[in-house]
């Protein structure tokens, strides 16, 4: 088999979700070894409130991450809208390697950009101006310096709350934005574009200045989990995970 690197993103782990835990775990202890490298494309969980927080299912999922680097499996994490306070404690005992919101990767000579997919939703005003705080080193600071019981109090309400907020919205705003998907892969002059985020999976074949692009737009794991297969021969398969 030629070496392969494998692309999963919004799995939304949580302990509400023992199932897709269950599966996720099987598939780094079996199917991912197999893979040359793996990435998550956010959304691993469905709430993460800082490295300390080991309660089911992140114990369980560092100690399999880790097992998965170990056996020789390149890992690498970007973070998602649901879990930006992944740290470097989290790299340090998973091995995996983190990534900025907007990665350059090369896919066997074929350069391709990995993004989570929320700064795609540009439609979303409100979310962007809530993001841009969010995400700041004073934010996640004062957040991370809270006791873990507050932040897991905290992180049920906003889940609560998000919940809410989502159903108010139009399913356009929730999408990516046709131009946004289009200045980035102009901005960094690349033909792939990989992302989750939107749960809406595709590959949508693109036109960017006369050439030809692709988006791949992964799935989000419910009742089966899926991932992105690409490999050395430069062939991509959508695979199933069971
Ligand atoms: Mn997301």
């Amino acid at each position: 088999m030629p070496p392969e690197t494998l692309f999963i993103s919004d799995l939304h782990l949580s302990a509400s979700r023992p199932e897709t835990t269950r599966r996720f775990l099987t598939f780094l202890d079996t199917r991912a070894k197999a893979a040359e490298r793996l990435y998550i494309l956010g959304d691993l969980f469905d709430a993460y409130i800082g490295d300390d927080d080991n309660s089911s299912p992140n114990r369980e999922v560092k100690f399999a991450l880790k097992r998965l680097v170990e056996s020789g499996t390149l890992v690498y994490f970007q973070h998602g809208n649901r879990d930006f306070l992944v740290g470097e404690g989290f790299s340090r005992e998973t091995g995996a390697s983190l990534l900025g919101d907007f990665a350059i990767i090369d896919l066997y000579g074929v350069p391709a950009v990995v993004t989570h997919g929320d700064l795609l939703c540009t439609d979303d005003v409100q979310y962007q101006a809530a993001r841009i705080r969010v995400r700041s080193s004073e934010w996640k600071q004062n957040a991370l310096s809270k006791p873990l019981f507050l932040r897991q109090w905290y992180a049920r309400w906003y889940r609560f709350k998000s919940g809410l907020d989502k159903g108010k919205k139009t399913t356009e705003i929730m999408d990516a934005n046709p131009e946004a998907v289009i200045d980035t892969l102009r901005d960094h002059g690349i033909s792939i574009l990989i992302h989750g985020h939107t749960h809406r999976p595709a590959v949508h074949e693109l036109n960017v200045d006369g050439k030809p692009a692709k988006r791949f737009v992964l799935a989000e794991w419910k009742s089966k989990g899926q991932a992105l297969n690409w490999n050395s021969n430069g062939q991509w398969f959508i695979e199933e995970i069971t």
